[in-house]
């Protein structure tokens, strides 16, 4: 019999899935249940979009339900699977229009439900302009709210990389930003030498920055709008709110299935993700990501493990040997002028790691000096103290930190010596880097 195979979430993970195993198995019957009402859209979009860099939200959203009428996926959105039963090998399924129920049985079940933003008690949904961002209708209120004249200050709550992604398309509408961090360790996968490029930049643009408090209340106004946010330092007036301190795994719908799960949710998985539970497999920001340097499965909610691990799932359910190699952790973030990208090991890793580690850290260009528009490039790496293997590498900089940071991804992968990577064969002219890479002269440096 043809395999039934029932997907639960329809965007990157999901639909990577999906596609693939649809490719690779045109017999394969794959329903997909989105309880939302978009599928395969880039969340990564959403904060361009609201800056206005993005006019239209329909350019986020990659395919329409409809475009996979001709194919063997069945595409359900506003569908909410409530249950899993794997003992029955069966769904309960909500339609949210219709507001029925039923039951659908499966082969083979995947779940891709992603990650939700964490929503902390003083985040009361009735107070007007009190956002968080993930999906497309988030994205949709939250510009549409900051597009009024009467919205000037906005207040952002959370300096991770979605939150300070807000500080830019905030400042392109002109808004008066104030961001509110629990602590002074913003940007958590970079060390202090490079937040502190970071922290440079905001305050050089205008931004408030208000590090170690903690917010306790947002005070609603008598017009039904928000009014200002209270912490424990002071009250920070303000006529939108962004919630941004962290996302929590999609998997409170499992609970009582006996599905092994990290303590914030994430679904242990195998190198074939697959779950504890016979014919049940996750991938995606509900999933864990193996770490290839830490030995351990950690949570690490990003597109790019998402989109891989969904496609591989799809191959593997169609009977291949594929296996997901793991990750370590490569990220870029582009905040107002400055890009600041990360893999492998911060300091904070490596020293809970117990590893005997090193750094370097050193301010070069971007491209040869002599050249118009060279920039300062800040270096930074993790090294093992005695065999000086790389372990992990920072970037900052206006230019150039942007692609740079996958070449330091695979030597990391590739337990390259700081040496090795000093005398690798980097190509060069002068306006795109120096005769010596920054790269490799913090390799120099440093050894
Ligand atoms: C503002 C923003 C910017 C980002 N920028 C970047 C970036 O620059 N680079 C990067 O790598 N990553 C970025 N990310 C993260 C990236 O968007 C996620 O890693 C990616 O979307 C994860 O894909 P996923 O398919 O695992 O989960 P999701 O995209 O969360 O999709 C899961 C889907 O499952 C549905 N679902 C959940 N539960 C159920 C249920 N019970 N029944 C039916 N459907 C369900 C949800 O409605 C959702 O649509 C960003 C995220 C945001 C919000």
């Amino acid at each position: 019999m043809n395999q039934n195979v029932v997907v639960i979430g329809g965007v990157a993970a999901g639909m990577s899935c999906a596609a693939k195993l649809s490719r690779e198995d045109p017999e394969a019957r794959i329903t997909v249940y989105e309880k939302g009402s978009h599928i395969s859209y880039g969340a990564c979009g959403l904060p361009y979009y609201i800056g206005d860099v993005i006019e239209d939200h329909n350019r986020l959203v990659v395919k329409e339900p409809a475009d996979f009428k001709e194919s063997n996926i069945d595409v359900r959105i506003r569908h909410q699977v409530m249950k899993v039963l794997p003992e029955k090998k069966k769904v309960v399924v909500k339609n949210l229009e219709t507001k029925e129920e039923f039951e659908k049985d499966y082969h083979k079940l995947v779940i891709a439900t992603g990650a939700e933003p964490v929503k902390p008690p003083f985040v009361d949904e009735s107070v007007g302009n009190v956002f968080t961002l993930r999906t497309i209708e988030d994205g949709q209120r939250i510009k549409e709210a900051a597009l009024s004249d009467k919205v000037e200050r906005v207040v952002l709550i959370g300096a991770g990389y979605i939150g300070l992604e807000l500080v830019e398309s905030f400042h392109n509408l002109g808004k008066k930003i104030s961001l509110i961090n629990r602590s002074a360790n913003i940007m958590k996968p970079v060390d202090q030498e490079i937040r502190e490029v970071l922290i440079d930049e905001l305050e050089n643009k205008g931004i408030e920055l208000n590090f170690n408090e903690e917010v306790e209340e947002i005070v609603q106004g008598e017009d039904g709008m928000v009014k200002s946010v209270v912490t424990d330092k002071k009250e920070h007036p303000a006529d939108l709110v962004v919630v941004a301190i962290g996302v929590v795994p999609a998997t409170k719908f499992l609970e009582g299935t006996g599905m092994e799960m990290l303590k914030n949710g994430a679904i242990v998985i195998s190198d074939r993700m697959e779950t504890n539970i016979e014919d049940i497999y996750a991938a995606g920001d509900c999933a864990t990501i193996y770490h290839r340097i830490l030995k351990k499965n950690v949570h690490i909610p990003l597109a790019t493990y998402a989109n891989r691990q969904g496609r591989l799932l799809g191959e593997i359910l169609s009977g291949k040997n594929s296996r997901f190699p793991g990750g370590i952790g490569a990220s870029v973030v582009k905040i107002l002028d400055l890009t600041i990208s990360a893999t492998g090991l911060n300091e904070k890793q490596a020293k809970d790691g117990g590893l005997d580690y090193e750094t370097g850290f050193i301010k070069g260009y971007s491209n040869a000096g002599y050249y118009p528009g060279s920039k300062p490039l800040y270096v930074k790496y993790i090294y093992h103290k005695e065999s000086k293997v790389l372990l992990g590498a920072q970037l900052a900089g206006e230019k150039g930190a942007q692609h740079r940071i996958d070449a330091l991804s695979i030597a990391i992968q590739k337990d390259l010596t700081l040496r090795e990577l000093a005398y690798s064969d980097f190509a060069y002219t002068p306006p795109y880097s120096g005769a010596w890479d920054p790269l490799q002269v913090a390799a120099n440096v440093a050894e």
